[in-house]
């Protein structure tokens, strides 16, 4: 079989960069090992337009969030679901000094914060003694419906199975893996980059998450609830809750020390009562200067990367997805700050490592 791309890994980087590939009419195909695990398969599908404790502005959110509602429109429309929705944020204020916090964010800046004047609206569901805000617009992204149903539409071109980069073989023009010939190989395998020998040097800064799914009844699916962690209406009645981030861990396993906090927490902030019906963790493909690693190997120029999202898969992956199909497609440049070229120092000597 000869292709255009071999493209390892179908999260949601893989999902989108073979989609604009298909666009620009290239051939490729997917492997990827179905584990259930993945960063993908377990985030919640947020987007939001402001970040952290200071709660401020996103980076290029006001590029990227309306680019991906376009592209998710898109391809649930192609997929025959719905891909993407808008949930503002209420943002419950654990303590008085985060109320300070935001209100000294939104008498700065207004435009994707409120702070709405019935401040008993969710009393009946949530002991939120320091009040709430708002953040709008955000969206809420179907992202495992989108991954199982895309991995069903392009399954002529999909191999489930583990890649092994020990059978990878390649020239200057051609790569070879098994009985597949491509004019050059992608990956987009998430956390596991960090271990890919071609990128390993690249300053990953994977860390770690943890979930739970929850079954409430009572709790309105109108708005994602913020109150330390996300409760996300997942679908019906369960809710997904989290999460955590740890850059010491051991393993990408669920703890029942994440378990019994959660729980506790969720205890003192629900009004309403609630079932854990899920607990799931998985590494994230986060770096250390918060940008993503796109492009081709200084050395194996038909070597790529297609990673890096951190916490901001859902929101970027489109935008750079379409960028750098059309960089592979017309040659057009990559964005300076996620080209890895600027680590052309570094991935030269990671030639000192490969056979
Ligand atoms: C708990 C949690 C919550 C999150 N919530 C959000 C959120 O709300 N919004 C948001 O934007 N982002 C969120 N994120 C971050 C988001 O999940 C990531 O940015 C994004 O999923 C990364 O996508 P990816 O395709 O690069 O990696 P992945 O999703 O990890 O995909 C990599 C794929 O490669 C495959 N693969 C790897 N190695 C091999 C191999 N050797 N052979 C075959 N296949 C292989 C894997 O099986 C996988 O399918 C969250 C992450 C976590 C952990």
């Amino acid at each position: 079989m000869h292709v255009d791309h071999l493209i390892i890994g179908q999260g949601i980087c893989g999902t989108f960069l073979s989609w604009y590939l298909q666009k620009a009419n290239r051939s490729y195909v997917v492997i990827d090992e179905a584990n259930p695990n993945t960063a993908s398969r377990v985030a919640a599908g947020i987007i939001n337009p402001v970040t952290g404790r200071r709660i401020v502005k996103t980076w290029m959110i006001d590029e990227v969030m309306p680019f991906a509602q376009n592209a998710y429109e898109k391809l649930g429309s192609a997929l025959s679901l719905k891909a993407i929705e808008h949930k503002n944020i209420i943002d419950f204020f654990p303590t008085p000094q985060m109320k300070l916090a935001f209100h000294h964010r939104y008498e700065k800046d207004r435009q994707y914060l409120s702070i709405p004047a019935e401040q008993t609206k969710w009393k009946n569901y949530f002991n939120d003694d320091f009040g709430f805000g708002e953040i709008a617009p955000c969206l809420l992204v179907n992202i495992s419906g989108i991954l199982s149903a895309y991995r069903s539409r392009i399954v002529q071109q999909l191999q489930e199975e583990k890649f092994n980069i020990d059978l990878l073989r390649y020239d200057k023009d051609l790569i070879h893996y098994k009985d597949i010939k491509a004019g050059s190989v992608i990956f987009c395998d998430g956390a596991a980059g960090a271990g890919n020998p071609f990128f390993k040097l690249l300053p990953f800064a994977v860390n770690k998450g943890e979930v739970l799914w929850i079954e409430c009844n009572e709790l309105p699916l109108s708005n994602i609830f913020k109150y330390g962690i996300n409760l996300v209406p997942w679908k019906e009645n369960i809710f997904w809750v989290g999460s955590s981030y740890e850059w010491d861990f051991q393993n990408d396993l669920p703890t029942e020390l994440f378990k019994e906090k959660t729980i506790a927490h969720l205890k003192r902030l629900l009004k309403v009562p609630f079932k854990v019906i899920d607990h799931k963790a998985s590494i994230r493909p986060a770096t250390l200067e918060r940008r993503p690693f796109i492009g081709f190997h200084p050395v194996y120029k038909n070597i790529g990367i297609f990673n890096g999202m951190g916490t901001k898969g859902c929101s970027l992956s489109p935008f750079f997805a379409e960028q750098f199909a059309q960089h592979i497609a017309h040659g057009l440049p990559l964005q300076a700050d996620v080209d890895i070229s600027r680590f052309r120092n570094i991935l030269t000597k990671t030639s000192q490592y490969i056979p």
